[in-house]
């Protein structure tokens, strides 16, 4: 069985380096804020070319403590309003919506799978605060019609959902780095993965730097004194230890990626199947690589009978939610047609060549 995600396998390849990272921990006896998450923040920072960088408990508080941020220095107001991607993981919208802010969904493009440009523009309104740019897939959004359009709007924040981007690049500048603040999942599934949750903030702005860190310490910078109502979020000296050691393997193994991803493109030929186009490849870690199908769940099963497991992103969109039943009614028919068609294959930097082969002669034949 080709798995779709291989953690196992992914992790055994620094085993010695994540047991040696891990034990320097537990015998320290320094569990939480010490030297490993300082350092991480540092080599994170460094690594994107921004000036702050802040972990936090996982990517869902991350989003969620960079619009309360806002909140709290005055820049956003409950009901104002931020564009996301209505294909978007529902975490995006999640973080909107815990703070009081409303969503607006704008439509992707069926070819990127990205914010459409096109469509942002109409959607600004006199209330809108900010655009969340989500690499989603790990291709970036961000390009030269988001940069003028936002030249226009430029009292708009641009905030990135980088959870599935690590690593990326647009123009030699990295994604995470490219807008006003971005978040970060280190989730163990994501490009750059933790053993556990993690995740983190990162921006160029010392003031929302600050808040961040405050909101993400029960609302404290200074022991023993409050400015906000805050919260707990942060890493464990472990996690932050572990991703010290994988942060090192990150542009290999998003180098890995790419080139299964250029071997997928270049050698499934099947009419039935939509499959990305070279354009697909620039700007573009693969954090999943999507197919689209009009049969997507025959596939699946057909995929599976020959050994292959693959995944949906996503089944359900988040307009279609029960928790956003106000959205039901909604008509996106482009987001509708990618959660019926979508099927992402497996592909992660321990995948070997001989499965990389056997999966596309598997979907050659496929009839
Ligand atoms: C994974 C993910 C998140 C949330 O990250 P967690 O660490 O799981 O909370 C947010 N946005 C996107 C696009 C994601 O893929």
């Amino acid at each position: 069985m080709i798995k779709y995600l291989d953690l196992q396998k992914i992790n055994a390849r620094h085993e010695e380096e994540l047991h040696r990272a891990a034990n320097r921990v537990i015998s320290g006896g320094w569990y939480l804020q010490g030297s490993e998450t300082a350092a991480f923040e540092e080599e994170y920072a460094r690594y994107l070319s921004v000036r702050h960088c802040i972990t936090c408990a996982n990517g869902l508080d991350a989003l969620t403590l960079i619009l309360r941020a806002y909140i709290e220095l005055g820049e956003m107001h409950a009901g104002d309003e931020i564009l996301v991607p209505a294909n978007t993981y529902i975490a995006s919208i999640l973080a909107i919506s815990e703070n009081g802010l409303t969503p607006v969904l704008v439509e992707p493009r069926i070819d990127t799978f990205q914010i459409d440009p096109e469509r942002m523009e109409e959607k600004i309104t006199s209330r809108t605060r900010g655009v969340m740019l989500v690499h989603l897939y790990g291709r970036c959004a961000y390009n030269d019609q988001i940069c003028a359009l936002l030249r226009r709007y430029d009292h708009l924040q641009l905030i990135e959902d980088n959870a599935q981007a690590h690593g990326c690049t647009w123009q030699h500048r990295r994604t995470g780095g490219l807008g006003d603040v971005a978040a970060h999942s280190f989730y163990p599934g994501k490009n750059l993965g933790a053993l556990g949750d993690a995740g983190a903030v990162t921006t160029n702005r010392v003031e929302l730097a600050e808040v961040v860190r405050a909101l993400g310490n029960y609302g404290s910078n200074r022991k023993y004194v409050f400015d906000f109502i805050g919260r707990n979020s942060r890493i464990d000296e472990i996690q932050a230890a572990l991703l010290r050691v994988k942060l090192n393997y990150l542009d290999a193994d998003n180098r890995r990626r790419q080139a299964i991803a250029s071997k997928y493109i270049a050698h499934i030929c099947n009419p039935k199947l939509t499959v990305p186009t070279v354009d697909y490849l620039s700007n573009n870690v693969f954090h999943i690589f999507p197919l689209l199908c009009r049969h997507r769940d025959y596939l699946q099963t057909y995929l599976l009978e020959r050994g292959i497991q693959t995944l949906i992103h996503y089944p359900i969109p988040p307009h279609r939610q029960r928790c956003y039943a106000h959205w039901n009614e909604l008509s996106l028919p482009i987001t509708e047609q990618i959660h019926c068609q979508e099927l992402s294959l497996p592909l992660h930097p321990a995948l070997t060549d001989d499965e990389v082969d056997y999966i596309i002669a598997a979907l050659n034949d496929y009839e």
